[in-house]
């Protein structure tokens, strides 16, 4: 995902909304850590909150007040989260959400999204956006098989069903035959890396409605989509269970999964039966510290602000594509935005993935001749703004576009 031809560049610093390469050369950051980073490089108020907290130490080993001061901010972007557990990354995050599904359901079986990327854990390989190694049967006439990442064993994927992208019919097919199985259907609000596409008009309600009717868990994988801002109180879909990681560190690794306080009371030690979850460094008070100051500047305004650059963004890339002849569809939501070279956008990864092969060479070049002009982008097409990037900046970059 990070890696380019020739070689990728070696950073040695970030500042404000700018990055600097180990040869000196600054570029204008249009990736943000693949929209893990909200405020920028070195955000005053990020810099201070660890400053403050180094001192104090940085990983007790225990439950400590700035867990729960985090905790609080979260809630007020996602009141979904009636408990929450600490982790590091969003990869230990949609994990441990799942282990929760499985343990409360007593079933074995996840409905993961052809796709969606959930982390480099085991079933997050399967069907993740990359060249496969190879397959496995598909649980399901009419289903694509599974593909697996090397390395990933073929049983891993008999507990996985893929389905397609914004297909609600399909997850209704499969909750009828196989429901009964299924801990939970695992599905990203955005379609991420899979080609930054959102979620149709009424999927995830209508997945909420499928999941609760068959008393399957609906887990929405937000580790990439809180940058948009509270997405499930604007769309009003309530999950059982949500992950969140990237932006909420503020720059350091945290990952946090929560939700029904009755799934996650299974995690209480003193409980009858507990769900095991551990982790040295999980919650560790640098990193909360340094998000909760980063939650602190993500309200309304900087959201705002947000959408309205990734507005900017997605209208001004296609315009100057259309410019010179190409036809290109910028999808995505606010600070999230995806370029695509063809007159129709994706709906699903396998539209993606022939929208990618038709412009290979268009995209590198593309990317390369940014680099020259002194913007960082990611090959593949997707584009994360900073809350510190200004308008000037956008326009300055579809210019170079
Ligand atoms: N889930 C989603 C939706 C993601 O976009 C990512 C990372 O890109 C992950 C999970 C994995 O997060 P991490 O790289 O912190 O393990």
């Amino acid at each position: 995902m990070t890696w380019y031809a020739p070689y990728p560049l070696a950073l040695a610093r970030g500042e404000g909304t700018r990055v600097q390469d180990v040869d000196g050369n600054w570029y204008e950051d249009m990736i943000a850590n693949y929209g893990a980073l909200a405020h920028g490089h070195n955000h005053p108020a990020i810099v201070a909150a660890v400053a403050a907290q180094v001192a104090r130490g940085t990983a007790p080993g225990g439950p400590t007040p700035v867990q729960y001061e985090h905790a609080e901010r979260l809630r007020s972007l996602n009141p979904s989260l009636e408990r929450v557990r600490y982790c590091n990354s969003g990869t230990e995050a949609t994990m441990w959400a799942v282990r929760a599904a499985r343990a409360y359901t007593g079933r074995d079986l996840i409905v993961k999204i052809d796709g969606g990327y959930h982390g480099t854990h085991e079933w997050g390989q399967v069907s993740a956006f990359f060249s496969p190694s190879r397959t496995t049967p598909a649980r399901l006439e009419g289903l694509s098989d599974p593909q697996l990442a090397p390395g990933v064993p073929p049983a891993t994927a008999a507990d996985v069903v893929v389905v397609p992208y914004n297909d609600a019919a399909v997850v209704a097919t499969v909750l009828e035959q196989l429901g009964y199985q299924v801990a939970a259907v695992v599905v990203e609000p955005v379609l991420g890396v899979g080609g930054g596409i959102p979620s149709a008009p009424g999927y995830l309600a209508e997945l909420r409605r499928l999941t609760s009717a068959a008393d399957v868990l609906l887990i929405l994988d937000e580790c990439a989509t809180l940058r948009l801002g509270p997405w499930q109180v604007k769309h009003g879909v309530t999950p059982d269970l949500t992950t969140h990681s990237k932006i909420i560190g503020g720059g350091l690794p945290l990952g946090v999964f929560g939700g029904r306080e009755d799934i996650m009371s299974q995690f209480d030690p003193a409980g009858p039966r507990p769900t095991y979850h551990a982790s040295a460094f999980g919650g560790n008070s640098l990193s909360l510290a340094a998000g909760s100051a980063a939650l602190d500047h993500f309200g309304k305004d900087e959201i705002d602000h947000l959408d309205r650059l990734g507005e900017r963004l997605r209208r001004g890339a296609e315009a100057a594509a259309a410019a010179v002849g190409v036809a290109a569809r910028a999808v995505g939501e606010g600070g999230l935005s995806y370029v695509h070279f063809g007159s129709t956008p994706p709906r699903d990864v396998a539209d993606t993935a022939r929208l990618r092969e038709g412009r290979r060479e268009l995209r590198a070049l593309l990317h390369l001749s940014l680099l020259h002009a002194g913007f960082l982008t990611a090959p593949h097409g997707l584009l994360c703004q900073h809350v510190l990037t200004e308008p000037e900046q956008v326009d300055a970059f579809v210019e170079a576009y």
